[in-house]
């Protein structure tokens, strides 16, 4: 129109150019990482409304997190001036399904203030169900069952929908009867859970074609970012609002990176991207190829990586950013992820004494029970940091448990430890057990434990509680005679299995499960530090009182999976070990699939970097006071000689001795310290003859379980306005 440019568009290359100003008709965007997708899509909503193409309300955007939507918000603002009023439907796929349920919930038999259940609300319902059927519910265990719920609504399948096949899976063939059951249970009770955010609105437009059309006038324009990450629910949402008949605008845009599809685990099918085209013909499929986040090395390291996957849609990638002071990618080894931990802080505080600031670098963990030792490590060292997309450390519900239990045996006056502990496990000690110890430790001022031990020679309580009250009194008892003169990680271990909480953990079938169980693991190692139950009980109230301020300077600790989208100027890859990165369970469980899935993972990790990347393996880690020898990544071999170099190891061996520090440190690793002292993973390796890749031996030759890591993605899903 001959007019000026807004500014926004000035900077924009040419593929971006195209993919922002074509706004009619369906268009895909599949291009690698830092080549300005989320830009893209961020600025063709401003271009939108600035051409007054449509108000605010009248476009759809997805994100893949609440925190994306947010910035993406402000990025908006920003772009057009802040005059947008709100942007009612920018959100995830779940935060926009609540909304639209809300709306609508009396077509599928809901009234508007229906709740949300979480998943322990979810379990206990269906448990009520199992058993109502008469079934045995240790036999078919609820969790298991939510399991297959939560499965079934990722795929977009309903009761009705359930194949024989997988009905017959649970409870002798009554699979598809308690989902039935389920489903009007919930009802009933005017709730839903997370799945139902997308099927019930799925239901709803397609029983209601004339609001659906309603819907299509309102929505302009359709956005989706992260889309290789979207399930099959959420496709048929997404194509149900945005498919329009002939003749009509059908004007959505949907960009992705196939290489950086990271939650198959939880359903997210990446053949979304193949079926766009079919679904949508005519759609206009850009490529960008020009990265403008990182240096030439991170990028040639992590597009040599991707390369070993198969299955890939295939892309090119380069950057204009070459410059003579661009370091290499930084592969570093350590001896145990303790030393890995100090060697990252010293690396953090070197960077900040360069005037670099703690908001630009991030530690990227495969498990999130990594994240403890840095925790540890930066609270000593006074560095700020915060936890991404997940509870600390120790702030997480099983840790919590345990250290209640701990807590309990040293300070046996800590009635909020009691109260969070005396029916986890359950032991059939119930609300009316503990309001009845409350109300007599009350009466007489003294400690609930004490208050437990009086009643069970009265006859207050009912035979049963009494009996189950008994044996923990016993139990407690017994530990704390302990406390004194076992060591105190042994007392802790004992601790856990004689309550029954770690096999509460081990009958568990969740997803979550095998994670909580690696993170007591790493609790009781975290203990091995400290000289007593106590020591170790003061320095966790100083961790949890670490400062947590939002605004303050802090490196970043994350997982990968939650650091999607993101980027730093400077990253931290720790822990690419054999059976942690790739994980033992993607490889057990998946297969070949599994790897390319953790492959990309190890893509994303590394491409989160604007101008420094390091990757740590360590060569030990210790586990029940066990020295395992571990082998480097398969993904380290698959790095490109030009763009990494092996740090020096001087930190890792001998001479380290910083405030005296080192010594008894050696003293312990001499028997192992020759295998070490070459720099360079592939000597490493090399000298590695008592271990296969495929099983991880000790040095002293007994065969020890394999260790499954816990899975990393975050956990606890949050909605806005929830
Ligand atoms: P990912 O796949 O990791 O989500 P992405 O493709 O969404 O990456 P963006 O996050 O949008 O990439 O962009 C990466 C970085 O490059 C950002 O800092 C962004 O501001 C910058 N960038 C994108 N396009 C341009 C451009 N044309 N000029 C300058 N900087 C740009
Ligand atoms: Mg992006």
């Amino acid at each position: 129109d001959g007019g000026k440019r807004p500014d926004y568009l000035a900077g924009l290359n040419p593929e971006q150019t195209e993919a922002v100003e074509t706004l009619e008709g369906p268009v895909l965007v599949l291009a690698g990482a830092g080549t300005g997708k989320t830009r893209v899509l961020t600025t063709r909503i401003a271009h939108i409304l600035n051409t007054g193409r449509a108000f605010p309300s009248q476009i759809l955007a997805v994100t893949f997190t609440n925190k994306a939507a947010r910035e993406m918000k402000e990025r908006i603002a920003l772009l057009v001036g802040g005059a947008v009023e709100g942007m009612p439907w920018l959100g995830t796929f779940h935060s926009i399904g609540v909304k639209l349920l809300r709306r609508h919930a009396e077509l599928v038999g809901l009234s508007s203030d229906f709740t949300i259940l979480d998943t322990d609300d979810v379990v206990r319902l269906i448990k009520q169900l199992i058993q109502a059927e008469g079934l045995d519910d240790k036999r078919w265990p609820a969790k298991q069952f939510a399991g297959m719920i939560d499965t079934w609504k990722n795929k977009g399948l309903g009761p009705a929908d359930i194949p024989e096949g997988d009905a017959r899976a649970f409870a002798n063939g009554r699979g598809r009867d308690l989902y039935f059951a389920y489903q009007a249970r919930l009802t009933t009770l005017n709730a839903c859970d997370f799945g139902d955010l997308l099927m019930h609105p799925i239901a709803i437009f397609r029983k209601n074609p004339d609001l659906l059309k309603e819907y299509h006038g309102r929505f302009r324009y359709i956005l989706v970012d992260e889309y290789q990450d979207t399930n099959t629910a959420q496709y048929m949402w997404l194509r149900l609002l945005a498919q329009r008949a002939k003749g009509e605008p059908q004007n959505v845009c949907c960009v992705g990176d196939d290489d950086q599809s990271i939650y198959g685990w939880r359903g997210a099918e990446v053949d979304n991207i193949l079926r766009f085209e079919k679904d949508f013909p005519g759609a206009k499929v850009i490529k960008l190829e020009r990265n403008y986040r990182s240096t030439e090395h991170i990028l040639g390291a992590a597009a040599h990586l991707i390369a070993h996957n198969e299955g890939r849609l295939g892309k090119t990638l380069f950057t204009d950013r070459a410059d003579p002071d661009d370091v290499k990618v930084q592969v570093h080894a350590s001896w145990d992820s303790e030393e890995e931990a100090r060697a990252i802080g010293e690396e953090i505080e070197q960077l900040q004494r360069g005037k670099h600031l703690l908001n630009d670098m991030a530690i990227l963990v495969r498990a999130s029970f990594q994240m403890r030792e840095f925790e540890d490590r930066f609270v000593t060292l006074g560095l700020n940091y915060r936890v991404i997309g997940g509870p600390r450390f120790y702030e997480r519900l099983e840790i919590r448990d345990a250290m209640a239990y701990f807590r309990l045996v040293a300070q046996p006056a800590d009635d909020l430890a009691f109260e969070r502990i005396i029916n986890t496990p359950k032991r059939g000690l119930g609300d009316t057990t503990v309001r009845a110890l409350h109300d007599y430790a009350r009466a007489r001022d003294i400690p609930m434990l004490a208050a437990a031990a009086d009643m069970i020679e009265t006859d207050e309580l009912k035979p049963k509680a009494r009996k189950a009250l008994f044996d923990v009194i016993q139990s407690f008892r017994r530990w704390q005679e302990l406390l004194e003169n076992t060591p105190h990680t042994e007392l802790a271990e004992q601790i856990l299995e004689e309550s029954g909480y770690t096999d509460m953990w081990k009958n568990d079938k969740s997803a979550e499960a095998p994670g909580r169980l690696e993170n007591l693991k790493e609790l009781i190692r975290s203990m091995e530090s400290f000289e007593s139950m106590r020591g170790f009980l003061e320095h966790v109230s100083l961790v949890m009182d670490a400062e947590t301020n939002e605004n303050l300077d802090a490196v970043s600790i994350m997982t990968l999976h939650s650091a999607k989208g993101l980027e730093f100027d400077t990253v931290f890859l720790p822990g690419w070990e054999e059976g942690l990165f790739p994980h033992q369970r993607s490889l057990d469980e998946s297969g070949r699939a599994g790897l390319e899935e953790e492959r990309r993972l190890a893509y994303v990790g590394i491409t989160r970097a604007k101008r420094r990347c390091h990757i740590w393996f360590v060569s030990n880690r210790r586990i029940h006071g066990l020295w395992q020898s571990t082998l480097p990544s398969r993904f380290l071999d698959e790095l490109p000689e030009t763009h990494v170099e092996v740090a020096e190891m001087e930190q890792s061996y001998g001479g380290y001795g910083r405030g005296g520090y080192g010594q008894s440190r050696f003293d312990k690793s001499e028997p192992f310290a020759n295998s070490y002292s070459t720099p360079g993973w592939k000597r490493a390796q090399a000298n590695r003859t008592d271990a296969t890749r495929d099983n991880w031996g000790t040095r002293s030759g007994h065969a020890v379980e394999r260790i499954g890591y816990g899975e990393s993605g975050p956990k606890g899903r949050t909605i806005d306005g929830e």
